[in-house]
């Protein structure tokens, strides 16, 4: 662990720490880990001048410039996937963005479309975004909210530093009907291995063929690392899910996705994974440019053609899709045991693509229809100006 967090450590240029988290636990933390010459104490946001596009320099720049401040909105929304729910099934997952921006690489990244600040953020008013999260809870601590950290940010890559997982568990401890989900391609997790927990966080990991990884995700863990550190969260009693997300074409795609699907299940029997969410490459027409800047002919995010689709972004074709999923789902179905089968689901897709696939809609599947269950209309005034 010592020797990847020195890494992680020294793979930031610049650490500003804003005035106001100066007595934070996380700006003491990093006044700990990090030479004194890189940090700098400031009045201002880093970077708050910054107007129109970046550029793919100064993107690769801001995920080495880190700025600790507090967030000054709500922590606590509903997952933007929600809003999009006439042309997308969706789950019913709620977000808690404790941080910006990412440290590794991925070619086919959303944030590039998504960020325009040239730093990446880490909120030090944690126990802001806890107080949050108890209003609520202990408004709605019955009904079964999942709530994720890994938005627009991977939850687990710079927790070494912030160790935020050791104050999320405890807390969703006292929350047993509450669900909280580590999304992160990391394999950073024996920071919180012995925290106590309620059996109810879930730690996922997105998952890819080892050639999209070597190819396509610049700086993440390998795959045997992200299934092993999955094995050790499973072994201290966590819950663990995986992404095959997203599914890449490319030209020995079917080798490849046999592959992960084969090391996956050597590891874990079909009751050791919570569920396994499936979703194809995607992504917004704006970051085209600087996909191709950043990454190159290198990238195999560009070897099919890809075109307009739901909620704006580029997709295969529909028949494309179709086939990925077949494969990926009859692989699936292939590693049944003792009658016992993976449960899966279709992220982000058409309702039209998820019933050829599985014959049926996620709420006429009793093994995850729980997860797409709209929740009962909350009834808080709290509730409808956050969600
Ligand atoms: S790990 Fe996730 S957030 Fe980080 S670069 Fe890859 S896709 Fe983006």
């Amino acid at each position: 662990m010592e020797k990847a967090l020195n890494t992680l450590v020294s793979s930031f240029e610049r650490v500003w720490i804003d005035e106001r988290s100066r007595d934070s636990r996380l700006a003491q933390r990093a006044l700990q880990l990090f030479p004194a010459d890189k940090i700098e104490f400031t009045n201002e946001i880093p970077g708050a001048s910054h107007r129109g596009e970046m550029s793919a320099e100064q993107f690769n720049r801001s995920k080495k410039q880190l700025s600790i401040r507090p967030f000054d909105g709500y922590f606590f929304k509903r997952c933007p996937g929600a809003s999009q729910k006439k042309v997308l099934n969706c789950c019913n997952s709620h977000v808690l963005n404790l941080g910006q921006q990412c440290n590794m690489n991925c070619s086919y990244c959303y944030l590039q479309s998504y960020l325009n600040s040239p730093t990446m953020v880490m909120y030090s008013n944690i126990d802001q975004a806890l107080a949050e999260l108890r209003e609520m809870a202990t408004l709605h601590g019955e009904l079964p909210f999942r709530v994720g950290t890994g938005e627009v940010i991977d939850s687990l890559s710079l927790d070494e530093i912030t160790l935020y997982s050791r104050e999320l568990i405890p807390f969703f401890a006292e929350f047993p009907k509450w669900t909280l989900e580590f999304k992160t391609k990391s394999a950073q997790v024996d920071q919180f291995l012995d925290c106590e927990h309620a059996g109810n966080v879930i730690v996922s990991w997105s998952i890819n063929a080892p050639q999209i990884i070597e190819s396509d995700e610049h700086g993440t863990a390998r795959l045997h690392e992200r299934l092993a550190a999955a094995r050790k969260c499973r072994d201290k009693g966590f819950q663990v899910a995986f992404h095959i997300d997203p599914i890449i074409w490319f030209p020995e795609w079917k080798e490849g996705y046999s592959f992960l699907i084969e090391q996956m299940t050597k590891l874990f029997s079909p009751e050791e994974i919570n569920v396994i969410s499936l979703g194809t490459l995607r992504f917004q027409p704006e970051q085209r440019h600087m996909m191709r800047e950043r990454f190159g002919m290198k990238s195999y995010v560009t070897s099919a053609e890809m075109f307009p689709s739901e909620g704006n972004k580029l997709r295969y074709d529909a028949s494309l899709r179709k086939e990925m999923f077949d494969f990926v789902l009859a692989q699936l179905r292939a590693k049944t045991v003792n009658g016992k089968s993976y449960r899966s689901f279709l992220c982000m897709e058409t309702p039209e693509t998820w019933i050829s696939a599985y014959d049926k809609n996620p709420m006429q599947q009793s093994e995850i229809k729980d997860l797409f269950r709209p929740l009962p209309k909350l009834s808080s005034e709290l509730v409808s100006s956050r969600l």
